[in-house]
């Protein structure tokens, strides 16, 4: 038989897939001899029998009764034992963590004659029926079935009849009545009565965390985060400690540095004579963990102490769960905390610094997606006004969008291209789709531990939260700033996520500090400097007795985010195979590139070189009738575009710029056919003879028009069509080659030819490559050679590479033009009409145009690569599609045997950092979840 139930001393955190991550830390750090009350895990496999069978696995009940007697006996009494009753808590827990989306039950083993052994043994009786009402509430709706909100009103109607603020002021009395109309209200709903029998809560709320897997909001944030469908959760079944048994309790959250920054030292939040649960749901304000230190320092110093051990032993930021149960310190959870992408890098570099983690370790924990992140622009400081209010920076980021109250009308808005925020006094696991349609989300209560924090910190979204100075009314579907002002939804706001700040209107924005870095250019000493003044000292953070929001104060020497990407970027330099170039036409663009760390140009495309003035002349070649008015315009196109090269091989200079010849389709660079078809007709019905010159554009237009322009006349096979096109381009290059190379440079030039399907195609164009640059050459006077190669963007050159490869001295992948070919799509209509359909219905995990299609596009790749070194050993290798910038398309190519990457400018540093990430072996370790 199948075991299925593992002790906390049975289990460790290697055994997540099992256990969860939960169960699996649990017991690890029941093996560090931590403070963990006793308990058992049911591994994710029962669970994953449950759902697929619908029925409880055969052995489950025996298997944890088992158990249950072992914890009994250890107690030295029974769940629910009628004097002095053991208590459970039903955990969920699955491989990855998904904080609150799925469900957890305390205060198991409460019954009508429990709670009054519980209220004497503890010697509170509010403290005993206000924990029976807990477990009500929690089972009628996670088990029963109860809408939530119906538990809501009748505390709610209580608090108003007794006029008291909050639950706090309910007394013993009160809270008993509570429980009568919960119980009431469960029967009236359900027609079922809640469950006395302790062993029957227990085995229901197992089941019930078993079926939240399956549940709304479980499974939307799954599919934001890609975590596979068919895990299942594990339960951990626990002793019960509370934190709700007067002053001396209470439970908190810690961070082991902050996530929101990554700066060292304690974070967290805490909350005296609460249960773990109070403090995210913000119900009532928390007080910053430093607070506990004064409430009680004996338990303060033990977490502390405790942290310590968990985050060397972890060797990462550590995310804590705790409670205090009249002066005892419990821990209840640890898990590597999510991070934004800022703190991912510093404490990356931070923990490198600290000797826990090696270079290579502290890169893999990092991620290009994270770069370009930081890479987006911030809010321009200097066009700031006055903020209308201030709240916990909580992830930062700069959003600006209309003002929303609901996480429905979120959704709506954004559904209908609107940006908003979602405003709250507090979001509950209810908001979450909210919340991903918002730009940003802010409240009015809870601290950087609260819901809306966690979960938006881990989906990158901008939050500021606990702005207490707001009055938000979600009914009238308004707020209330400080100084009066009253911003009602649909109100431009502008949240910043960095500082806290909350601005009325759209403030500007401005480039970050990391898009500064980078843009200063990163091979020239500058960097190094700066590099090293912001990385400062080594230091034992959690020695630093800072905490919470004062905890900047005494870290000038702190490594910022600056100085944490030149480190990551380094790394990855130094480590990388792949070289990264960049895509650019322009020597703007050439030289921004080689400022963000391009080794080289991988596509220059020619085409918006024929457009703006010269397309004229493109005209005039188009419609040439003879030779010699097609060599006149060619001729008169020739210095410009050599004048082009020039300036780009001078930015590149003694870097590799591959030349892509004219590619797209002639009718491209002629006016639009109803256009002139419109323009003639109008002259016409006017009596006016229409411009000779429009009939004539007219007629070639028709003549060039192509019902699948994408597969028709471009690429190569103009070269072969339009005499003397490819002569001019080559003539043009070669000639700027010359003049640099006289001008003392070291130019680079490589001549790219696209959409080959055969080798002839290539000898064909070749030969005239060799014969211009010949003369080119005799007539210059100094040699003049390029390298020329093909773009591998069909799905028949990467069949025939082998043979493409004689003629070729390098490939260039193509992917856009390779995935198009590939799939058979046109991608300006496919990505329109049935795109979001593909994705929902999970034929595509990511579309094919964003991250390469590795089962089949990249077969062709590999196919490629393998046959083209085959006939030529030292052919280079590179891409130039879009996806040279996507980080899982790094990846591949790396395992390709790809020599470079080359992408736009602005993913530059990410394709560095993803090349960087590829070349270490066992990446996986990297994980962030
Ligand atoms: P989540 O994954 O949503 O954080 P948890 O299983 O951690 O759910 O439980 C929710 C809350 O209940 C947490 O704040 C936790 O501290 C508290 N809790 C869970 N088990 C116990 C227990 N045995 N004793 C006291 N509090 C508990
Ligand atoms: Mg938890
Ligand atoms: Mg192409």
């Amino acid at each position: 038989m199948a075991r299925f139930v593992y002790d906390f001393t049975e289990g460790g955190r290697d055994m997540a897939g099992l256990l969860g991550g939960k169960g699996a830390n649990l017991a690890e750090m029941t093996r560090l001899g931590l403070p963990v009350p006793p308990g058992f895990t049911i591994t994710t496999e029962a669970c994953r029998a449950f759902l697929d069978t619908g029925g409880e696995p055969a052995g489950l009940w025996e298997q944890m009764s088992q158990r249950l007697t072992g914890m009994e006996a250890a107690a030295g009494r029974l769940l629910g034992q009628p004097d002095d009753p053991l208590l459970l808590s039903v955990r969920s827990g699955a491989r990855f963590s998904m904080p609150g989306m799925m469900e957890t039950i305390l205060d198991i083993g409460l019954n009508d004659e429990s709670v009054l052994g519980l209220a004497k043994v503890s010697g509170s009786t509010r403290f005993a029926w206000d924990s029976y009402r807990r477990l009500i509430q929690m089972f009628g709706s996670t088990v029963m079935g109860v809408d939530p909100a119906h538990f809501e009103r009748a505390i709610a109607l209580l608090k108003d009849l007794r006029d008291v603020p909050d639950d706090m002021h309910l007394d013993a009395d009160d809270l008993a009545q509570l429980v009568e109309t919960y119980k009431n209200l469960i029967h009236l709903e359900t027609g079922e009565y809640f469950p006395l029998s302790p062993a029957e809560q227990l085995r229901r709320a197992v089941l019930a965390v078993f079926e939240s897997w399956n549940g709304e909001r479980a499974r939307l944030y799954r599919r934001r985060e890609h975590i596979p469908d068919d895990l299942g959760t594990a339960v951990n079944v626990q002793r019960m400690v509370f934190g709700n048994l007067g002053p001396d309790s209470g439970s908190g959250v810690a961070f082991t540095r902050d996530p929101a920054t990554g700066r060292p030292g304690l974070y967290g939040d805490y909350l005296a004579d609460a249960q773990g649960e109070d403090v995210v749901a913000g119900i009532r304000n928390t007080v910053p963990l430093t607070e506990l230190g004064r409430l009680d320092p004996r338990s303060y110093a033990r977490l502390r102490e405790h942290m310590r051990t968990l985050e060397r032993h972890y060797r990462d930021l550590c995310d804590i769960e705790f409670t205090i149960e009249r002066g005892t310190l419990w821990i209840l959870q640890t898990r590597v905390g999510k991070r934004t992408a800022e703190a991912a890098f510093t404490i990356a570099a931070e923990l490198a610094d600290e000797g826990l983690i090696t270079p290579d370790e502290s890169l893999a924990r990092v991620s290009g997606e994270g770069l370009a992140r930081l890479m987006f622009p911030r809010f321009d400081s200097s066009a700031t006004s006055e903020p209308l209010a201030h709240g916990l920076p909580a992830s930062p980021g700069a959003a600006v969008g209309a003002v929303v109250f609901h996480s429905a009308e979120a959704v709506r808005r954004a559904a209908a291209g609107e940006k908003v925020v979602l405003v709250r006094q507090e979001t509950a696991p209810d908001d979450l789709p909210g919340m991903i349609a918002a730009q940003a989300v802010l409240t009015s209560r809870g601290g950087r531990t609260s819901h809306a924090a966690v979960v938006a910190r881990g989906m990158g979204r901008v939050c500021v939260c606990g702005a207490e100075e707001l009055a938000v009314d979600v009914e009238a579907r308004h707020f209330t700033a400080p100084d009066g002002t009253v911003v009602e939804e649909g109100t431009v706001v502008s949240v910043d996520g960095s500082t806290g700040a909350v601005y009325e209107g759209s403030v500007p924005l401005a480039d970050s500090e990391v898009m500064r870095f980078l843009e200063s250019g990163t091979d020239d000493e500058t960097a190094g400097d700066t590099h090293d003044a912001l990385v400062g000292d080594t230091r034992d953070a959690l020695a630093d007795d800072t905490c919470g929001k004062s905890a900047g104060d005494g870290h000038a020497e702190a490594i910022g985010p600056v100085g944490a990407v030149a480190r990551a970027l380094t790394r990855a330099d130094a480590v990388r195979r792949l070289k990264v170039r960049a895509n650019a036409d322009t020597p703007e663009d050439a030289a921004r590139a080689r400022r963000f760390g391009a080794q080289g140009i991988g596509l220059c495309r020619t085409e918006h070189m024929f457009l703006g003035e010269r397309r004229e002349l493109v005209e005039e070649m188009i419609l040439a009738r003879t030779d010699t008015e097609r060599e006149r315009t060619l001729a008169a196109l020739l210095p410009l575009q050599r004048q082009d090269f020039v300036g780009i091989l001078e930015a590149m200079d003694g870097l590799p710029v591959t030349i892509r010849l004219l590619d797209p389709p002639l009718h491209e660079f002629l006016p639009d056919r109803t256009e002139l078809a419109v323009r003639i007709a109008a002259a016409e019905a006017r009596g006016d003879l229409p411009a000779a010159h429009d009939v004539e554009l007219l007629a070639a237009v028709s003549r060039m028009h192509e019902e699948n322009p994408m597969l028709g006349l471009r690429g190569v096979r103009l070269g072969l069509m339009i005499p003397g096109l490819v002569a001019m381009q080559v003539r043009a290059i070669g000639e700027a080659v010359a003049e640099r190379t006289l001008a003392g440079g070291t130019p680079r030039a490589e001549i790219m030819v696209p959409l080959v399907g055969d080798v002839r195609e290539l000898r064909i164009v070749r030969a005239e490559v060799e014969r211009v640059l010949g003369e080119v050459s005799a007539a210059a006077g100094v040699p003049v050679t390029c390298p020329v190669g093909t773009m591998v963007e069909l799905p028949r050159a990467a069949l025939t590479a082998g043979r493409i490869a004689q003629e070729a001295e390098f490939f260039s992948f193509g992917t856009n033009d390779l995935t198009q070919t590939t799939w058979g799509f046109s991608r300006d209509d496919v990505e329109a009409e049935f795109f979001s359909a593909y994705l929902d219905k999970g034929v595509f995990p990511a579309s094919p145009f964003e991250t390469l299609d590795r089962d089949g596009v990249g077969r062709l790749v590999e196919m490629a690569v393998a046959e083209g070194r085959a006939t030529r050993p030292d052919l280079k290798i590179g891409v130039c599609g879009e996806h040279g910038g996507d980080p899982d398309s790094v990846h591949f190519f790396h395992t390709a045997g790809l020599d470079y990457v080359s992408c736009s400018p602005f993913r530059v540093p990410v394709a560095r950092l993803e090349a960087g990430r590829a070349a270490l072996a066992g990446t996986d370790v990297s994980d962030s979840r």
